[in-house]
């Protein structure tokens, strides 16, 4: 028997079904397309951050609740003292986390973050995609029909949500976590970039937890999610959690940098939303493209019909990446999302989208 047989023997369908997470190639390029932050850390910080390292043991293994690191998360992130934090490797692994102890189907709304219904998939669970309206609000009548009909065991909903960057209303979220009979996820993924936030509210709803990242802050090559909520939930999906999920370099760097960076970390992310309104009317202005207003740190475009593909080859040409989302779901068609750089990359950007015309 070949290689080929044996996988058509034994990989369960739906993950041969699968297309792998694909990343695009960005060597040489200037990288507007993953909602990195473009700044590197200042020499000081880099020196004392090398310092702290030197003092680590990887010879153990880390903490398995990364206390330390918990703590401070807890002090910066103003999570409410009486709700239990799990943390994971990337806000990637906690969804995995989640749909492998929940029993039953996750819901989220389309277009939204893909790994919700990749991961649903390749662990089991049923999956039910909602479209958002088309100025990509919370399409209530549907959703609260979908959950009545699906009883999902989660349900997701990123705030602000990715791709488009817009905040979902609050109290329209709130029927949403009223009516749904398991639990509601919040993915604060982009809790740096605005003042929205459910995660001093996590008290107000039996069923209700908050996940964010580091990723976007700054940080996205730390691989560090964190989820809040109450004990009861928690307790359990630590249970799922692999013992040593966070290792000890991301531990203690994260600490650090939430500690003695926050200074640098506040200041960039200011830069960056400060750089999000500039480029917003800046693309305004360009005829043929539409943006979209974000509260995350990129923007989402519609370019004239047709013309997404072609723009965003010049865009490369012109050295800069960014992701085509064009093809990927119908309301997003002849979309581009541009993250939001450095005002010398955003000025690049900017010169070849007005070139490009
Ligand atoms: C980027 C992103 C994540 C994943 O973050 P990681 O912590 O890097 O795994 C989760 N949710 C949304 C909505 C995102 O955009």
């Amino acid at each position: 028997m070949s290689a080929a047989d044996l996988v058509q023997r034994w990989v369960r369908p739906e993950i041969r079904s699968l297309d792998a997470y694909s990343v695009q190639e960005a060597s040489g390029l200037i990288k507007l397309d993953a909602m990195e932050n473009p700044y590197g850390w200042p020499d000081s910080l880099r020196r004392r951050w090398l310092e702290r390292l030197k003092g680590v043991s990887v010879n153990r293994y880390p903490d398995p609740a990364g206390r330390e690191l918990v703590a401070v998360l807890r002090r910066v992130m103003e999570i409410p003292e009486e709700m239990e934090v799990l943390l994971g490797n990337g806000s990637d692994e906690i969804i995995q986390i989640l749909a492998l102890a929940l029993n039953g189907p996750v819901l989220s709304v389309e277009p939204g973050f893909v790994m919700y219904a990749m991961i649903a998939r390749f662990v089991g669970r049923p999956y039910v995609g909602v479209p958002l309206r088309r100025d990509f609000s919370l399409d209530l009548p549907a959703l609260l029909e979908a959950v009545e009909r699906h009883r999902p065991a989660l349900v997701f909903l990123a705030r602000p949500n990715n791709p488009t960057g817009n905040l979902f209303d609050a109290a329209e979220v709130e029927r949403v976590i009223a009516a749904a009979p398991g639990l509601v996820v919040i993915d604060e993924a982009y809790s740096p970039f605005t003042e929205a936030t459910f995660m001093r509210r996590l008290g107000e709803f039996p069923n209700l937890v908050v996940m964010r990242t580091l990723s976007k802050l700054g940080l996205a090559g730390l691989r560090l999610g964190y989820l809040a909520g109450s004990p009861e939930w928690l307790d359990e999906f630590h249970k799922v959690r692999l013992p040593y999920n966070v290792n000890v370099l991301s531990q203690v760097t994260a600490a650090f940098a939430l500690d003695e960076g926050a200074a640098a970390l506040a200041e960039q992310t200011a830069a960056i939303r400060s750089e999000r309104t500039r480029l917003f009317a800046a693309l305004e202005e360009i005829a043929g493209l539409e943006p979209f207003p974000s509260e995350a740190n990129f923007i989402l475009v519609r370019t004239a019909p047709g013309r997404a593909e072609e723009l965003f080859e010049a865009l490369k040409e012109g050295g800069v990446l960014v992701k085509k989302l064009h093809g990927s779901h119908s309301l997003l068609s002849d979309c581009l999302r541009l993250t939001v750089g450095t005002p010398e990359e955003n000025d690049r950007l900017l010169e070849l989208l007005r070139r490009a015309g």
